[in-house]
């Protein structure tokens, strides 16, 4: 390494760098193959939103101009949609955005953040990048152990990430359970409510945790509209949380976090009830197609509550992820997250899933 990286602070140059699912051009560079389906990152394999990609051709004419910073438009629809106030919520690009200003706003040296085993890659490293200190509790059954969690809570700790359902493993905690959860964490530490993949659930599953801010001061819920609204490329996401927690983060917040298109992009997906509905029934339909398959393949799954399945397909995962991309599925392998003998496999479209399908089942029954 270099001097100047050298005299880096030793808390950043042990950060593990993110690992993103490969992108279907590299792949398609390597191996010159035509046909590449990607399953990797929890994408929407609907595409965007119609009604997103209309208001991204109207905005287009605008482009000159800097974005508003404050995402007036696209907050007063979220607060009208979660009933909060505009001062309740935060932007960001993407919500790994968000949890980065909540690391940036709540932790330092000499703090600790717990989050749980098998948890989004992200806490970690942004808890990291601070030189605070990451407190990983041991998960149960591969997912939260939320008492454990309250467990490991010292003087030092300023905040706790719980992703709800948690990515790769797909894990769901009901909504009394993080009720219970809230109430026992002690006023002064900050709970993340990660629900990247809450327009996914079933509606018996659902739980309003927005609605728990008039209860809990010491809550961010996070949400995305890189999943379910299909719109991942241009990063957005957002925040919700009591009025003086949203406003240390916009001291810590880019003045234009949030890029033009981004914004009226995602004003138009919210409201994109139809867009939204066959994602869910999509999504629905492909993970009993990938759950079918792996019992007939004798291959145990974690039972997922997201766009995804993480399935065990042993020692040799790694291989068998190398043979899927040689023959052109692209799908994630989760050893950095521990889980060496899992791959993780986002719910495509039905074809998509059957050709995923037909390439593991050559791959383990040749
Ligand atoms: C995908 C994901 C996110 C969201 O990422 P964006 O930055 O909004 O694209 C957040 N949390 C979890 C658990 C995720 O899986």
């Amino acid at each position: 390494m270099i001097d100047l990286c050298e005299l880096s602070a030793q808390y950043i140059k042990t950060i593990a760098p993110y690992q993103p699912g490969k992108p279907m051009s590299e792949l398609q560079r390597e191996l010159g193959l035509s046909t590449i389906i990607k399953l990797a990152s929890n994408e929407n394999p609907l595409g965007p939103s119609p009604l997103a990609l209309a208001a991204i051709q109207t905005a287009l004419k605008d482009l000159a101009l800097y974005p508003d910073g404050n995402g007036f438009e696209l907050k007063s629809a979220l607060a009208q949609l979660n009933a909060v106030e505009l001062n309740n919520i935060v932007l960001g690009n993407g919500s790994n955005d968000v949890l980065e200003l909540v690391a940036r706003a709540f932790l330092s040296h000499d703090t600790e953040a717990i989050y749980s085993q098998y948890a989004f890659a992200v806490y970690p490293l942004v808890t990291q990048a601070t030189g605070a200190k990451g407190i990983v509790v041991p998960a149960k059954e591969y997912g939260h152990d939320l008492a454990a969690m309250l467990s490991a809570i010292t003087a030092k700790t300023r905040v706790i990430f719980v992703a709800n359902p948690n990515n790769p493993t797909g894990h769901f905690i009901h909504g009394e359970q993080i009720k219970a959860f809230l109430k026992a964490v002690p006023s002064q530490i900050l709970v993340v409510l990660d629900e990247a993949y809450t327009e996914y659930l079933d509606n018996d599953l659902t739980y309003d945790a927005i609605s728990w801010l008039r209860e809990f001061d010491n809550l961010i819920i996070t949400r995305s509209f890189s999943k379910a609204y299909g719109l991942a490329g241009l990063r957005v996401g957002c925040g919700f949380a009591h009025s003086d927690v949203i406003a240390l983060m916009n001291r810590v917040r880019q003045p234009f976090n949030v890029n033009q298109l981004a914004l009226v992009a995602a004003e138009a997906a919210l409201h994109d009830q139809e867009f939204l509905h066959k994602t869910k029934e999509l999504n629905t339909a492909g993970l009993r197609q990938l759950e079918s398959a792996c019992t007939e393949l004798g291959l145990r799954y974690l039972p997922s509550r997201g766009n995804f399945l993480a399935i065990e397909v042993g020692h040799g995962a790694l291989e068998i992820y190398q043979q899927l991309l040689n023959r052109g599925v692209i799908v994630r392998p989760v050893a950095n997250y521990q889980l060496p003998t899992f791959l993780r496999v986002s719910v495509g479209l039905a074809s998509e899933n059957q050709f995923f399908i037909d390439q593991l089942s050559t791959i383990i029954k040749p």
